[in-house]
């Protein structure tokens, strides 16, 4: 675990120029047990980052996760950790933020990384931009990986159309300003979300 947690540290540090300080992991001795300190009775993440920047394992859907689904996992929740989003944010930018620094360094393929976002656009009807707050509660929606692959596509146009720099300045802003996701965005990319809807279903043509 000391070794996962090292080089996901890396991992956040080498994309946002920043690691997370203290990073606190627990493995909860049961589903309830996991349950109870996260408040969460999902079954469908592997990890959740509490308010208080404390990551903790679900013992069971841990246990089933490949050696590499575990640096992309651990990476994830450390992203939170760093960026610890405001409640208010619209849930796109923390979750897509976190899926972007966790999928960088595998090399896998977009469409190897987000197959639901492949398929959608092989079928011809593309997203047309990031998956709401509803699509990425654990407790609300059906499949939360499909909603994952939407956040990360998203995020990964927006870090290719403007660059990494770009994309950490707007997600900096958005997390720790309440009210400033939508300003910022349009400061980072020149219009709204829905401005950028040509260019997402091209850039994903690219690729899916
Ligand atoms: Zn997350």
């Amino acid at each position: 675990m000391e070794r996962l947690a090292a080089v996901a540290s890396g991992q956040v540090r080498q994309l946002w120029r920043a690691a997370p300080a203290a990073v606190r992991i627990v493995v909860p001795a049961s589903d309830t047990e996991f349950s109870r300190i996260t408040g969460s009775t999902s079954d469908q993440v592997p990890a959740l980052t509490r308010p208080d920047r404390t990551v903790v394992l679900h013992p069971d859907l841990w246990g089933r996760v490949s050696a590499r689904g575990r640096q992309v996992v651990l990476t994830h929740e450390l992203t939170h950790v760093l960026l610890s989003p405001l409640p208010t944010t619209p849930r796109w930018v923390g979750e897509g933020a976190a899926e972007v620094t966790a999928y960088r360094p595998t090399g896998l393929r977009p469409d190897q990384v987000a197959p639901g976002v492949a398929r959608r656009v092989r079928s011809g009807s593309p997203p047309a931009g990031p998956p709401d707050d509803a699509a990425l509660d654990p407790g609300r929606t059906a499949d939360l990986s499909d909603a994952y692959g939407l956040a990360w596509a998203w995020c990964a146009f927006l870090v290719a159309r403007r660059g990494a720099g770009v994309f950490t300045g707007f997600v900096r802003t958005a997390s720790a300003q309440p009210g400033q996701t939508g300003r910022a965005f349009r400061a980072a990319y020149g219009a709204g979300p829905a401005g950028l809807g040509g260019a997402y279903e091209t850039w994903l043509a690219s690729w899916a």
